[in-house]
């Protein structure tokens, strides 16, 4: 064998463990997950819980372009009439963006998405991104919600946290919206058999058990579970 035939199979094989050697390292591989639900079903809330759960970080495609907004930077002022009327920003934008984010280290261990893909186009952009790295999505967390009980805690979020997209309108359109273009995508999840579908009504702690016992059920824990998670 040449030392380039050498060279070739030594890269090749390198890619395909590149989780084996993390894991080598002693770096724990947690879970590639996404959450999904209506606008307000409490995703933020359970996802920064899950995050700290798995010891991974949460991407909200959502947080990124309120940041840009509030600090006016070039993409925040592109996408500012987009992001306050409820629509989705294009998703060239949004997949650009969350490419750059996932080849930042820290999600080199495992991620939570919150908020993207929505759409079929953002869809198999991921799968592309992920295929190419010799990854793939572990489970797709479903939160499901009651309408009454969201608009209810949108309103709460509104006079809490001052959201310039939390107008009654807004509200009303992103439901649409979500409705219409992002929940027709969890069949395709469904036929992978990666959703996993949480009932988002009641307390928070409840329902990060639920998530977490769910997650278990599908084969997925924190790294170290056993040591951590008892008491
Ligand atoms: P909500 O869950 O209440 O809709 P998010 O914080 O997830 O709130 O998103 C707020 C807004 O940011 C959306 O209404 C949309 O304008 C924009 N946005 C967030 N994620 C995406 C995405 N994946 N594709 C397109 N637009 C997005």
């Amino acid at each position: 064998m040449t030392s380039a035939e050498d060279q070739l199979e030594f890269d090749s094989a390198a890619e395909v463990d590149a989780d084996e050697a993390l894991d080598s390292l002693g770096v724990g591989i947690g879970p590639r997950l996404l959450i999904v639900g209506p606008p307000g079903a409490g995703k933020g809330t359970q996802a920064a819980r899950l995050s700290e759960h798995f010891g991974i970080p949460t991407i909200s495609t959502g947080d990124i372009f309120r940041f840009n907004i509030a600090n006016e930077t070039e993409l925040g002022v592109k996408v500012k009439a987009i992001v306050d009327s409820g629509d989705y920003v294009p998703d060239e934008l949004t997949n650009a963006l969350v490419a750059d984010r996932l080849t930042e280290d820290d999600a080199l261990v495992g991620f939570l998405l919150d908020g993207y893909p929505r759409t079929p186009d953002q869809v198999d952009f991921l799968d592309a991104f992920l295929a190419e790295r010799e990854q793939k999505l572990d489970a797709v967390i479903r939160l499901v919600a009651d309408t009454d009980e969201i608009v209810e805690r949108l309103r709460r979020r509104a006079l809490e946290q001052g959201r310039t997209d939390d107008t009654e309108d807004a509200i009303r359109h992103r439901q649409e919206v979500y409705r219409r273009e992002t929940e027709p995508l969890m069949a395709a999840f469904g036929d992978r058999g990666i959703l996993v579908e949480v009932d988002g009504f009641g307390a928070v702690d409840e329902i990060t058990e639920r998530i977490i016992t769910a997650l278990d059920g599908a084969g997925i824990s924190a790294p170290d579970a056993e040591l951590t998670d008892r008491p």
